[in-house]
């Protein structure tokens, strides 16, 4: 998907990361709305939480997050441990991990998605304002 946003933040081509792994890249959000926000999305274009194949795509599952073992192909459950894991990681560096934070993905039109590539908010820094749920 080289029209991409996203894509091409994750790959390293325009932005600057917060963090990487060979899964999952972090950036701080362009329009922050609290004093800590930053994506987290995969390196994989997947649109949202719709679009995942959690199974690994052959609809058998997968239980070595490998959707394809010859290949060496990562499934979309390995994207999701990744991007939890990488959630924690940046709430470290970002120093709110005991402060707490909020993590939000906005999937699909009743939700306001407007970037589509999954990417999941995290936002912290000052007391959150009333929640939605
Ligand atoms: P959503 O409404 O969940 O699709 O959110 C998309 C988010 O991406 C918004 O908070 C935007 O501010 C943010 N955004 C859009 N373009 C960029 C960019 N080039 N770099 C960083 N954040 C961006
Ligand atoms: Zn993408």
């Amino acid at each position: 998907m080289e029209d991409c946003i996203f894509c091409r933040i994750a790959n390293g081509e325009i932005g600057k990361l917060v963090y990487e792994n060979d899964f999952v890249a972090a950036f701080d959000d362009l329009n922050p709305q609290a004093p800590v926000h930053t994506l987290i999305v995969p390196k994989k274009h997947i649109e949202n939480i719709e679009a995942l194949e959690i199974g690994g795509g052959d609809g058998k599952g997968c239980h070595h997050g490998m959707e394809d073992h010859e290949q060496k192909v990562p499934c979309d459950g390995k994207y999701i441990k990744e991007i939890f894991k990488a959630i924690k990681e940046v709430a470290k560096i970002k120093g709110v991990n005991e402060s707490g934070y909020r993590i939000i993905s906005n999937c699909g039109k009743d939700a306001g998605q407007t970037v589509m590539h999954l990417h999941f908010h995290l936002i912290a820094g000052k007391e959150l304002g009333d929640k939605i749920i």
